[in-house]
C-alpha cells in the first residue's frame, strides 16, 4: 500500500472509531476494532503479538516495557490486523521481536515489506499527519529546537525517537 493510502487508512480508522484526537486512545481503537489485549511478560527482546481467527484478533504486548513503547507496540500490531489479516484463512501468528524492526538479511522480502508497512501504518495512527501538523501550528512550534520535538512527543504519547522519525518520513523535519 502506497504512503499516501495508509496516511488516509490510517485517518479513516481513527474517525470510523471516533478517537481521532491528540492523544490517540490506541487501547479504545484496538477495543473499538473488537481486538482483545493482554500485557504479559514476554521476554525482554519480544515487543508484542497478535493472533488471528476467523474475524477476531488478540494482541500480546510486553508488561516490563515502557508506555510509549507498549503504544508503539499496539499500534504496530493493529496495523498488523487492518492490513495483513486473511480471509477466512488459516490462524495467524505475528511475533514482533525487536530485531524484526531493523532490516535483517536473513528475512524473506516479503516478512520485511509486512513489518515496513506495519511500522509506517502503526506510526500514522499513533502520530496522524493532519492533527500532527494542526499541533504545530497551534502551538507555534519551532522544530529547529529539541525541546519543541520532545514537548510533541509528550503530547502525542511517544518516544522523542518516535516522533523525530515521523516528522522526517512527512517532510516536516530536514
Ligand atoms: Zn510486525
Amino acid at each position: 500500500m502506497s504512503r499516501e493510502n495508509l496516511e488516509a487508512k490510517a485517518e479513516k480508522t481513527l474517525r470510523d472509531t471516533d478517537t481521532f484526537r491528540v492523544p490517540v486512545a490506541i487501547d479504545l481503537v484496538a477495543q473499538r476494532l473488537n481486538l482483545t489485549m493482554e500485557a504479559g511478560a514476554l521476554g525482554e527482546d519480544v515487543s508484542g503479538m497478535l493472533i488471528i481467527r476467523g474475524e477476531r484478533g488478540a494482541i500480546g504486548y510486553n508488561s516490563g516495557h515502557a508506555r510509549v513503547r507498549q503504544r508503539f507496540t499496539i499500534s504496530h500490531e493493529i496495523a498488523h490486523f487492518l492490513l495483513h489479516a486473511k480471509q477466512g484463512g488459516k490462524p495467524q501468528l505475528f511475533i514482533d521481536r525487536y530485531v524484526a524492526f531493523r532490516r535483517d538479511a536473513s528475512s524473506s522480502a516479503g516478512v520485511d515489506r509486512d513489518e515496513v508497512e506495519a511500522n509506517q501504518l502503526g506510526a500514522a495512527l499513533l502520530m496522524p499527519k493532519k492533527l500532527v501538523q494542526q499541533e504545530i501550528r497551534n502551538n507555534e512550534l519551532n522544530l529547529d529546537d529539541e525541546d519543541a520535538i520532545s514537548m510533541l512527543a509528550k503530547r502525542f504519547q511517544v518516544s522523542s525517537a518516535a516522533m523525530t522519525n515521523r516528522l522526517t518520513n512527512l517532510g516536516i523535519l530536514r
